[in-house]
């Protein structure tokens, strides 16, 4: 058995040079002479690395819609017209907007994908409360609450896309925008229920919730203690 002088790896008795570093092989025990069979191929497999995720999308989409039109039609052939099939049908296009449209969008895009999805949602929330007859809930509740989810990712993101801040600043900003969106679950949940706002759980979440966001952007400040805390979480 021998071995490449030049980078260590280990030749078959057939090689003329090192496969790796190509490197002659002078062998004086072991003259070079062409092999009836090389160990290894002539050229390299090429594995695709890239992944066509438009692709993909299409043909989930078009997976989707075999359901979509299976419910539709056993909904138009049994009530004669549409009822029941509007939920699923509804639910198919959140389910759409939420984990097939991101292959379609550019990743790049993050605003455009909350921005639809919040859309779809409070489309899909619109449709159950119209089909059951109680539509009060919808602007009242569901919307302002559908608006809050999506206008509190879009801050989200945008801070945490900003280069120049440090991470745990983007780490402490993000636990204050959870914060202000449980205040604000409580406050709309509170106005729908009696008229007014008394805030009591959210409170709860709201001071731990402040305390880390302090802690993140302390430990920001003093290099040493983020150094020795990195290094103790062997990161
Ligand atoms: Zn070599």
């Amino acid at each position: 058995m021998s071995y490449c002088v030049h980078c260590g790896v280990e030749l078959a008795p057939s090689e003329e040079s090192c496969p790796l570093c190509k490197t002659p092989v002078l062998d004086p025990n072991q003259p070079w002479s062409e092999p009836e069979e090389r160990p290894y191929p002539e050229r390299l497999e090429v594995v695709p690395t890239k992944i066509d995720h438009r692709y993909g999308a299409k043909l989930a989409s078009l997976f989707l819609l075999i359901p979509m039109a299976a419910v539709l039609f056993s909904d138009l052939i049994l009530d004669q017209h549409m009822t029941w099939s509007a939920y699923v049908l509804g639910a198919c296009g959140c389910a759409f907007c939420w984990v097939i449209l991101p292959f379609w969008l550019n990743v790049e895009r993050p605003y455009l994908y909350i921005a639809l999805n919040t859309l779809s949602s409070a489309l899909y929330l619109a449709l159950v409360a119209w089909m059951s007859g109680g539509f009060a809930w919808f602007p009242a509740l569901a919307l302002p609450l559908t608006m809050l989810a999506g206008c509190s990712a879009m801050i989200s993101v945008y801070v945490c896309r900003r280069s120049r801040m440090p991470a745990l600043d983007k780490v402490s900003i993000v636990f204050l925008i959870a914060a202000a969106v449980l205040a604000g679950l409580e406050s709309l949940i509170d106005l729908w229920i009696d008229g007014e706002v008394r805030l009591v759980w959210s409170l709860y979440a709201l001071l731990p919730l402040a305390a880390l966001s302090a802690v993140f952007r302390i430990i920001e400040r003093r290099p040493k203690l983020k150094e020795n805390i990195l290094k103790r979480l062997f990161l």
